[in-house]
């Protein structure tokens, strides 16, 4: 290790050659550098797609408002060092770790915590038929039956989301994204990070590979796939009706009744929640057939263990 400023911890060079050489900053240092209100103005000001990309000295320090010249170098110069800013001659811009700063700071999950009472959404329960109500709450929005309670749906979106929407718009951009990440993550992509997933197949509760406050075992632990990631831990988990929610044989199946399964969130696709539409007819090779149907119509899709469609009947 290499001692590069006063913070002997904060720059260390990686060993292994020059192809592998890499400039890291202790965690707890890179917290240290911008937990200070005149530096996140100094990464506000710098960020934006209206910026010219660079901005000199005092050109930032007008913008920020700071009248002190020697205190905004001191605070400027610990973002230089810090690897937040970068500095040519006289003008500055915005590195990677600055501009992830400020793009955390405006999704709202460090600072905001809004929540949305219960409202009535399209879609009716698979169980009882009652209404489905949606609320946002712990960053989390949840799709549950009115009568039952039943879960349906239920997934994170940022505090962001909801400003300039109504509720019902915010819900529906927020299962939109993570039906995205949903399928970044099957990829074998990590939607947070994008480190490498590892897929599990769950057969009961006893196969889920995640230990959550969110998670019901006994309700969440039958015939799913979770995806885990090996670096950040971050996991989604799919049922057999997600994964086939964009094949040919389904997107037709919505089609000849006029309807865009792609504009579907999936609290109104019930095979893709409920259970009963599963049944399990070969252990060796794995084979579950899976009856989706709509407006009287149906197909039965037989799935492997991947979850791949190996038939349409
Ligand atoms: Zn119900
Ligand atoms: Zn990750």
């Amino acid at each position: 290790m290499t001692a590069q400023n006063e913070e002997s911890r904060s720059i260390v060079e990686g060993s292994g050659g020059s192809e592998s050489r890499s400039r890291a900053v202790a965690p707890d240092v890179a917290f240290k550098t911008i937990g200070n209100e005149t530096r996140l103005a100094i990464l506000d000001a710098l960020w934006g797609p209206m910026k010219s990309g660079t901005m000199r000295f005092a050109e930032l320090r007008r913008t920020v408002g700071m009248r002190d010249g020697s205190q905004f170098n001191f605070h400027l110069g610990k973002l230089v060092d810090g690897g937040f800013v970068e500095k040519v001659d006289d003008t500055y811009s915005l590195h990677q770790a600055g501009a992830r700063v400020i793009c955390t700071l405006r999704t709202g999950y460090l600072t905001d915590h809004p929540e949305i009472e219960a409202f009535e959404t399209a879609g009716r329960c698979y169980v009882c038929e009652a209404p489905l109500e949606a609320r946002y709450e712990d960053e989390m929005y949840v799709v549950e039956c009115s009568g039952c309670d039943r879960l349906h749906t239920r997934g994170w979106f940022p505090p962001n989301v909801l400003t300039g929407r109504t509720p019902e718009e915010a819900l529906l951009v927020g299962e939109r994204a993570m039906k995205a990440s949903i399928a970044l993550t099957v990829a074998g992509i990590c939607s947070v990070c994008n480190g490498t997933t590892v897929r599990t197949l769950s057969r009961g509760p006893s196969d889920v590979p995640v230990q959550s406050g969110i998670l019901d075992v006994e309700r969440d632990g039958g015939i799913r796939d979770w995806y885990v990631c090996s670096h950040c831990s971050a996991w989604v988990t799919r049922s057999p009706g997600d994964a086939v929610v964009d094949h040919p044989a389904v997107v037709a199946l919505y089609s000849n009744h006029g309807v865009d399964i792609r504009t579907c969130p999936r609290w109104e696709l019930p095979w893709t929640i409920d259970t009963s539409v599963l049944d399990v007819v070969s252990e060796d090779p794995f084979r579950v057939r899976l009856a989706v149907a709509f407006e009287g119509d149906e197909r039965v899709l037989t799935l492997d263990e991947a979850f791949d469609v190996v038939s349409v009947e």
